[in-house]
């Protein structure tokens, strides 16, 4: 699994930083959340085809998040797609899509499926389920959070035991395959235990700092939180519905997260070490997120 930062910046691009958007590749797909002006930019140059982006979540209807969908949707009927592709974001998100596939002449040859999200479960797959809550915007904007679902733990010493040798039994096992040694069957159960936990990763979108946040990324591998402002502005930030990197890190702390992301940097910020330092003084393990970081999401780690 791995999220690739493709725009960290507030609502003005700079040189640096993009306007939103992230990737993640996981589960054999390429999920895109938000999508910033010039996105198809970004992901041209972190070498990701926009072709192979299998769903879009737009986390709210701000320019910073969505004037990338024009370009993007008609560079994708350029290259010939015919693989649907599914836009999640809140309601408005058909007006929104419609209005988007009518700016400039162009002929679309693959279905667009819309979307339009309320709070809960949105998408439930055999490995994974995708839900969103709303936050606290000046518009409607709501967090995503993607979760593994829970698998069975390997447990390689009794496979060892009764006599599998590593290679590819040990993986049909894994999957739930009886395997044959020698002139035993051996059931997946014999080799299998206690659940495994999967990865949870949540994202913000733009919201003031939210005890409801607290709770929807309780426990989570990876929370990417915006961090607009420094402590010091505190006030502008609450007026414009925005976090400070010392609210963002405070939200990561109370949910018990394992990573800290800062993201939707402002532009008046030209390093990322005083946004940084100040998360950090509240929750050690965070980081300012910066165009083109890519970042690998394993179970190992996060167990
Ligand atoms: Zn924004
Ligand atoms: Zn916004």
């Amino acid at each position: 699994m791995e999220l690739i930062f493709l725009g960290t910046s507030s609502a003005i691009p700079t040189s640096r930083r993009n306007h939103s958007a992230i990737a993640l590749k996981a589960f054999g797909e390429i999920m895109l959340f938000d999508c910033g002006e010039g996105t198809q930019l970004q992901l041209s140059k972190s070498k990701i085809s926009p072709m192979k982006i299998t769903r879009i979540f737009i986390t709210h209807f701000h320019g910073d998040h969505i004037l990338g969908l024009p370009g993007l949707i008609q560079s994708m009927a350029f290259m010939g797609r015919k693989e649907p592709l599914h836009v999640f974001g809140p309601k408005g998100l058909v007006s929104l899509i419609n209005n988007v596939r009518n700016l400039g002449y162009y002929s679309l040859g693959f279905q667009i499926y819309m979307h339009e999200i309320i709070e809960g479960t949105i998408l439930e797959e055999e490995s994974y389920r995708v839900s969103c809550y709303p936050m606290k915007h000046t518009i409607l904007n709501f967090a995503y959070k993607i979760e593994e679902k829970r698998r069975p733990k390997f447990i390689k010493e009794k496979a060892l035991a009764l006599g599998i040798k590593p290679g590819p039994n040990f993986g049909m096992l894994q999957k739930g395959i009886p395997v044959y040694v020698g002139n035993k069957t051996i059931m997946p159960e014999q080799v299998l235990g206690g659940e495994r936990k999967g990865i949870k990763i949540v994202y913000s979108g733009d919201t003031c700092p939210s005890k409801d946040m607290v709770k929807f990324a309780e426990d989570a591998d990876i929370l990417i939180h915006e961090s607009t402002f420094e402590a010091a502005y505190e006030d502008k930030s609450y007026e414009t519905g925005h976090s400070t990197s010392k609210q963002a890190a405070d939200i990561a702390k109370k949910a018990k997260v394992k990573k800290l992301f800062l993201t939707h940097i402002s532009t008046r910020y030209k390093k990322s070490d005083l946004i940084e330092a100040e998360a950090r003084e509240i929750f050690n393990n965070s980081v300012v997120a910066e165009d083109f970081m890519h970042v690998e999401v394993k179970r190992s780690n996060t167990e």
